[in-house]
C-alpha cells in the first residue's frame, strides 16, 4: 500500500500499459518535450485530461518573448526578467531561458509555427516591463492557438507518440522515492488504468481555476502539483500567483483575457470617471509590472465603488486594432462591444502560478524518474513575478531540456513491474463536490487573491481544516479527485502566503506591505 493515493484500486486487477515515457499534459511544455523525446527514439504516451485543445497554451494571446531582433539581446531580456521577478529569480535558470530561448523558438518555427511578419521581418510587439519590442505573435492575437495547432499536428503524426485524450491522471505511482508510472482514469472507457514507464514528465499546467475568476480553462485545477506533492515531491514559491490586470468583466460573458499587448500598442486604462490613472501609480504607467497594475486597478475600483475599470483603445488607428487584435475584436463584438468605438470593462483575474513542483535546470524533481516542465514546474525562472510572455518560452526551453537529458534512457531495461493498491473508506454519497469547489474558489478569491492579510488567510485555512475529513477518504470519481487536488493546492498557496510576512511580486500582504530583505528566500514545502 502507498499512502499518497486517492482512489481505490489494485494494479493486479488492471491491465498493464507500458511506454518509455509518459507525458502528462498536451500543452506547449508536454507536447514539445514529447516530440523531441520521440524524435530521439523514445516511445512516448501523452495523456491529457480533456481534448488536446484544452490547455492554457491554446488560450495564449500576446505572444512569446525571445531576443530575436538585432536591436535586442539575451542580456537585455535577462535584465528585464530579473527586474520583474522582484529579487527571487534563479539567475542561472533565467540565463538558460534567455540564451536557449531563440534556438527553441526556431525549432518551433521549423515544426511549422507561423509567426506574424512585417516587411519581411518578424513582427515584434512590446508588453509590460519589457524594455524593447521582443514579443513574437501569430495571427495577431492568437499566438497560443497557432502553437497548439502545430504541436497537435506534429504529435498526432509522430509514429513514436501515442496520444490519449480524456485520460485523467489521478496519481503518480511512487515507491521508495522512485516514480514507476501513473494511475489514470479513462473517461471514455469508464475505467482506471495503470501505466508503467521509465520516466514520467509532469506538464499539467497551472491552477487558475482555484479562483472564482480566472483566465484559465476548466482543466487548470492544479492536479499535477497536488499529485506530485502527495507523492513526496518538493514544491516551491506556491504563494506567488499572478493576476492578470485586464480581463473582460461583462455580465454573462466569459472571463476573456484582453492581452497586455493591447496596452503595449498604446491602450489606456481609465477609471469610472474616465480619468487615466496609471501615471499616478508607476512611471511605466499602463506597462508597469502586472502586480502593480492589478493593485492600481483594485484601488481605483474601491475608490469608485465599482467592479471594473475601462480599457480604452478608441484613440488607436482602427486598421491597427483590427490587424493586431482580430480575436479580441471578434470576441468583444459577440458581447456587444466594438473595441474601436467602446471602452472595454475589465478587472483582474487569476492567471498564472510562478511556483510549482521544484526542479533543477534539467526538469528533475527530488523523486527519481519524475520530471516536470512548464507552468506546473518551478526552477525559479519567474521569481516572484513572471515577465509577460516568458511562460511559453519556459515551456519550450525546459521541456526541450528534459527530452535531451533523458535521451538514451529508453535504451535501458524497463524497471520490473511494481504493484500498487489503495483501500480508503468511502466519503459517503452525500458529499457535494460541486458545492464545495464553488465555496473553496470564493474563499480563495476573497482571502488568497491579489490582496492578502493574516486574518483572511487564517479564515481560508480554517475552512479547509473543516474539510480535512475528505483527505482520508477515497475520491469517488474525477470530480472527487479534482476537489482533493483543489483543496491541497489551495492549502499550499494559503499556507505559504501566510508564512511570507512581506509583499513581493505576485504576493501582496495588506498587513505587511513592504518588501523585506530578510525574505529574500524561497519557501519550499514537502509532505
Ligand atoms: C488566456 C491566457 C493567455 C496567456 N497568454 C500568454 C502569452 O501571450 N504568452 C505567454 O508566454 N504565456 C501566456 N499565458 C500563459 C501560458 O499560456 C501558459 O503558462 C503555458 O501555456 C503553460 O503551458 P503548459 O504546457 O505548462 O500547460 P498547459 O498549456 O496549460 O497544458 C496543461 C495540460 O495538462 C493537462 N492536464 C491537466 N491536469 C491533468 C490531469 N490530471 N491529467 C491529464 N492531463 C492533465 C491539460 O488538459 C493540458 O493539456 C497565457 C495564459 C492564459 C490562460
Amino acid at each position: 500500500m502507498a499512502n499518497h493515493l486517492i482512489m481505490n484500486f489494485n494494479t493486479r486487477e488492471l491491465a498493464d500499459h507500458q511506454s518509455d515515457f509518459i507525458v502528462l499534459g498536451s500543452g506547449i511544455a508536454g507536447f514539445f518535450a514529447a516530440l523531441l523525446a520521440a524524435r530521439l527514439g523514445a516511445a512516448v504516451t501523452v495523456m491529457t485530461k480533456q481534448s488536446i485543445q484544452d490547455s492554457n497554451t491554446d488560450k495564449a494571446q500576446g505572444g512569446i518573448a525571445a531576443a530575436m531582433d538585432a536591436a535586442d539581446s539575451p542580456d537585455l531580456h535577462y535584465r528585464d526578467t530579473l527586474l520583474a521577478g522582484a529579487g527571487l529569480c534563479d539567475r542561472e535558470a533565467v540565463r538558460i531561458l534567455v540564451h536557449e530561448g531563440p534556438r527553441r523558438v526556431l525549432q518551433l518555427m521549423d515544426m511549422g509555427a507561423r509567426f506574424d511578419f512585417e516587411g519581411g521581418r518578424l513582427a515584434l510587439t512590446r508588453e509590460g516591463a519589457h524594455s524593447c519590442r521582443r514579443i513574437m505573435h501569430a495571427c495577431g492575437d492568437a499566438t497560443g492557438a497557432e502553437i497548439q495547432r502545430v504541436l497537435n499536428e506534429q504529435a498526432l503524426a509522430e509514429k513514436n507518440i501515442e496520444v490519449l485524450e480524456r485520460h485523467f491522471a489521478v496519481d503518480l505511482l511512487v515507491r521508495d522515492n522512485t516514480c514507476h508510472g501513473v494511475l489514470a482514469y479513462d473517461q471514455r472507457g469508464g475505467c482506471l488504468k495503470a501505466f508503467r514507464s521509465r520516466a514520467v514528465i509532469l506538464s499539467t499546467g497551472g491552477l487558475g481555476q482555484l479562483y472564482e475568476h480566472s483566465t484559465n480553462p476548466d482543466v487548470a485545477t492544479g492536479d499535477g502539483i497536488a499529485m506530485a506533492y502527495r507523492a513526496g515531491a518538493e514544491v516551491m514559491d506556491m504563494e506567488f500567483i499572478q493576476f492578470h490586470p485586464t480581463v473582460l468583466n461583462l455580465p454573462g460573458a466569459p472571463r476573456f483575457l484582453i492581452s497586455e499587448a493591447v496596452r503595449g500598442e498604446g491602450a489606456i486604462l481609465r477609471n469610472r470617471s474616465g480619468e487615466r490613472f496609471m501615471l499616478n501609480y508607476h512611471e511605466m504607467a499602463e506597462l508597469a509590472p502586472r502586480d502593480v497594475v492589478v493593485r492600481a486597478i483594485l484601488a481605483e475600483m474601491r475608490r469608485h465603488a465599482g467592479s471594473n475599470v475601462y480599457l480604452d483603445l478608441r484613440h488607436l488607428d482602427d486598421e491597427l486594432v483590427l490587424r493586431r487584435f482580430p480575436n479580441i475584436h471578434r470576441t468583444c463584438l459577440k458581447h456587444g462591444l466594438d473595441i474601436t468605438r467602446d471602452t472595454i470593462p475589465v478587472a483582474p483575474a487569476a492567471h498564472y502560478i510562478m511556483g510549482g513542483v521544484k526542479t533543477n535546470y534539467f526538469g528533475e524533481t527530488n523523486i527519481d524518474r519524475l520530471y516536470a516542465c512548464g507552468e506546473v514546474a518551478c526552477q525559479g525562472v519567474h521569481g516572484a513575478n513572471r515577465l509577460a510572455s516568458n511562460s511559453l518560452l519556459d515551456g519550450l526551453v525546459f521541456g526541450g531540456r528534459i527530452a535531451e537529458r533523458t535521451a538514451g534512457l529508453w535504451r535501458e531495461e524497463m524497471p520490473p513491474r511494481t504493484e500498487f493498491a489503495s483501500e480508503l473508506p468511502s466519503p459517503g454519497d452525500n458529499v457535494d463536490y460541486a458545492r464545495i469547489s464553488g465555496e473553496l474558489r470564493r474563499m480563495m478569491s476573497a482571502h488568497a487573491g491579489p490582496l492578502r492579510c493574516r486574518e483572511g488567510l487564517e479564515a481560508a485555512l480554517g475552512y479547509m481544516d473543516d474539510l480535512a475529513h475528505l483527505e482520508s477518504t477515497a475520491a469517488r470519481n474525477i470530480q472527487g479527485a479534482e476537489l482533493r487536488n483543489r483543496l491541497l493546492t489551495s492549502r499550499l498557496v494559503a499556507e505559504t502566503a501566510l508564512m511570507r510576512t512581506e509583499s513581493r511580486g505576485g504576493h501582496f500582504r495588506d498587513d505587511y506591505p513592504r518588501t523585506r530583505n530578510s525574505w529574500l528566500k524561497h519557501i519550499i514545502l514537502r509532505k
